[in-house]
């Protein structure tokens, strides 16, 4: 009893030095693995002290193995994670370049550790990142042949090397070094394995290529999509969906899907995220809220009102559609800011003629009223037209395009094979709430009807002939979907 006691009430200690409270030097203890209980706290310098004695003994035993120290706790066998895994991934460059710098694989491997520990966005990280790109370029190029080098992790360090000199390069606008770099990373890359990287590199140098030669850089938004799809796709093969990679991977695929205005899929995805994130991560992750805040944001449904000549937030219909409840006006810029700096108070909600109002690009939309084809072809007959047209009426779409001069609409379908259509503004009423999404029936093909039929058959001569009674009946018919796909 007094020894449970005197356990919970123990202050935690370094289990290097035994000492409670903060090192010589005022640092406090740290813990950041998956040690639980009042286990597994040190002081950071004894850690450094304590993985690089061991660094030293693993290599004079194996001449490896040196990292292994300075990125997992060997109290429960995990890595060590954010802060404590930054200044271990910073001590362990410093260790081996003091110590090893002559052995190249260990050196990048150090270098490209602590590469990753910092962010190419953040103007702190930038200047201590370039130096370790251009480092390990510079070992590259001394030992070009040393077989080593081939090494998987290493041909991506090399990759991630010329990919973050890329980057420097291109802000400060030297493009032309910029894409050599660009061009390198690729091939790594791809020499790595990592294809879908590799595609975003082309993306790169294509826009560097529009650059250099004087055309203002499309953004090719499908492109994007595309890329952004496999990439979401690849982490969530390699990770699981619930990875927190996967998760971070999604918001950004999301992003992008919103932004090319393909806001269904967005906000079906978001939703999705949202829930698996707090499933894993809990409410008060960053990723949960940035996912949280992402469909909030794709969420609104903003329309132009002609009478105020304004941008609002549409909120509802009212009087069976003919009108329509809009809130605002939104502040006069780009997205997203232009949501995250609304002021609520100063806002008015007006109800105004729904016919009033034009929506804008990416508002998902359900066709309604459709009698007749839009546009009257000589070529197509009135019944056919007809026909055409009206099957559309209740189909869910996001508007992709809106032509002002004629006030026509492109809807892009949700539900597969229905080519996209050009309707007008009276034939489209905004989806504010996204219903359920119907799951594909799957038909059952003839092939999987024979393969059942046959095992049935199979084991009913099985059992019939061990002598065991059956209970099982031979179907005596087949389902409908396999004589209409005959
Ligand atoms: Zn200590
Ligand atoms: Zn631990």
């Amino acid at each position: 009893m007094r020894a449970a006691t005197a356990a919970l009430d123990d202050p935690p200690c370094c289990w290097l030095c035994l000492e409670e409270g903060p090192d010589e030097s005022g640092k406090p203890l740290i813990r950041n693995c998956s040690c639980r209980g009042s286990s597994g706290f040190a002081h950071l310098s004894c850690i450094i002290d304590f993985a690089e004695n061991k660094s030293r003994q693993a290599f004079e035993r194996d001449k490896y193995n040196v990292e292994f120290y300075f990125r997992i706790c060997p109290g429960c066998d995990q890595y060590y994670q954010d802060d404590v895994k930054f200044a271990l991934a910073k001590a362990e460059l410093e260790f081996v370049e003091r110590e090893y710098k002559n052995n190249h694989l260990l050196y990048i491997d150090a270098l490209k550790e602590r590469m990753i520990t910092l962010d190419f966005k953040d103007d702190h990280d930038r200047p201590e990142l370039e130096i370790i790109c251009s480092k390990i370029l510079s070992i590259i190029e001394e030992v070009d042949n040393d077989p080593l080098l081939q090494y998987n992790g290493l041909t991506r360090a090399m990759a991630m090397a010329q990919r973050g000199m890329g980057s420097f390069r291109y802000q400060l606008e030297n493009l032309k070094e910029a894409k050599k770099h660009f061009e390198q990373a690729k091939h790594l890359y791809e020499a790595a394995g990592d294809t879908v990287v590799a595609m975003g590199m082309d993306r790169k140098i294509l826009m560097i290529e529009a650059k250099l030669s004087g055309n203002k850089p499309e953004v090719d938004k499908a492109a994007k999509v595309i890329y952004w799809r496999k990439l979401y796709n690849e982490c969530v093969k390699k990770n699981g969906e619930n990875h927190l990679f996967s998760i971070d991977a999604g918001i950004l695929l999301a992003t992008v899907l919103g932004k090319a205005y393909h806001t269904i899929e967005a906000e079906r995805h978001l939703k999705n995220l949202v829930q698996i994130s707090r499933r894993v991560l809990g409410i008060e992750h960053k990723l949960t809220k940035k996912a949280l805040a992402k469909l909030q944001e794709i969420k609104v449904r903003e329309v132009y009102v002609s009478s105020e000549k304004d941008w609002f937030q549409a909120l509802r219909y009212e009087s069976d559609g003919e009108k329509i409840v809009v809130q605002g006006p939104l502040p006069d810029r780009p997205l997203p800011e232009r949501l995250n700096e609304r002021n609520l108070d100063e806002e008015k909600i007006l109800t105004v003629a729904s016919n009033d109002i034009v929506p804008t690009e990416g508002t998902p939309v359900v066709v309604k009223n459709l009698q007749c084809s839009q546009y009257p072809s000589i070529l197509v007959p009135a019944f056919m037209r007809l026909k055409r047209a009206s099957y559309l009426n209740g189909k869910i779409g996001d508007i992709r395009a809106y032509s002002e001069d004629d006030k026509i609409f492109e809807i892009h379908f949700e539900e597969e094979g229905f080519k996209p259509t050009k309707v007008k503004l009276e034939n489209v009423s905004i989806l504010f709430g996204l219903p359920e999404q119907k799951l594909k029936r799957k038909a059952w093909s003839l092939p999987k009807t024979i393969l059942a039929l046959s095992a049935l058959i199979f084991i009913h001569q099985k059992m019939s002939h061990s002598g065991m009674r059956t209970q099982i009946m031979l179907p005596t018919h087949t389902s409908p979907s396999v004589t209409e796909n005959e």
